[in-house]
């Protein structure tokens, strides 16, 4: 007979083994624990460490800044090294993320644009070698048109948040307030998986992570 696995242990033991922040990134998570803003999961940071150690992108756009963290970590993988371009709709959460990123010394290489991830995005032209959606998600399919267009080949799209708690697989059980965002995250998975111009690997780490790899290079 198969063990069920029992994801809420697995994820406590990570917890447990992934190497804690020290100094001002853990002050960030906790800061974020007490306010209630959702950052970036342990175990998805970790992930996008290792993505960037591996891919080693000169140039980031990340959609959803919220109070820097991501963008920190980001740059800390990188050595303070190359570019990361974030956009947050929030003003007071985008002028926290400046006071956070001068905080941290990445002031020089993080650039955060206050104003509407899609419309940011449409005005943008420049080439990036990986980009970080995690703002809102109801609006993923819309993101996936610029994405496509900015991402270089060989570049790296990494979505967060795309199994939405688990109520994506749930198709007709979510709650009615939870079921257009659920909805919206399943066709943009679909999208993705189906891409002939992306390779794609979901992955069940935080709130569910995609990666997916653009074609030609
Ligand atoms: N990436 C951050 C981290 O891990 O530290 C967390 C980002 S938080 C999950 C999502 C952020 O996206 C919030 O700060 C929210 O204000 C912002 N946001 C929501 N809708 C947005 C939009 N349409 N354009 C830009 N930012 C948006």
């Amino acid at each position: 007979m198969e063990d069920k696995v029992n994801f809420s242990e697995t994820v406590e033991f990570l917890r447990s083994v992934i190497r804690r922040k020290t100094g001002f990134l853990r002050e960030l998570e906790e800061y974020a624990k007490l306010h209630h803003i959702p950052i970036i999961q342990p175990e998805s940071a970790a992930l996008m460490r290792v993505l960037v150690k591996l891919h080693k992108p000169e140039k980031i756009l990340e959609a959803g800044t919220a109070i820097g963290y991501s963008a920190c970590i980001l740059s800390d993988a990188m050595d303070g090294s190359g570019i990361i371009d974030t956009i947050e709709i929030d003003e007071d959460m985008a002028e926290m993320a400046k006071r956070n990123i001068k905080a941290m010394g990445y002031d020089k290489t993080i650039r955060v644009i206050l104003g509407d991830a899609l419309e940011v995005m449409e005005c943008l032209s420049s080439s990036y070698d990986m980009i970080f959606l995690d703002a809102a998600k109801g609006q993923y399919n819309e993101y996936l048109k610029h994405a496509l267009r900015l991402l270089r080949p060989g570049g790296l799209l990494v979505s967060d948040n795309v199994l939405y708690k688990g109520l994506v697989a749930q198709k007709d059980k979510v709650q009615h307030k939870h079921r257009t965002i659920a909805v919206k995250l399943r066709e943009y998975i679909e999208n993705i998986c189906s891409d002939e111009r992306l390779e794609t690997s979901i992955i069940p780490v935080g709130d569910g992570m995609a990666i997916s790899f653009k074609k030609g290079d």
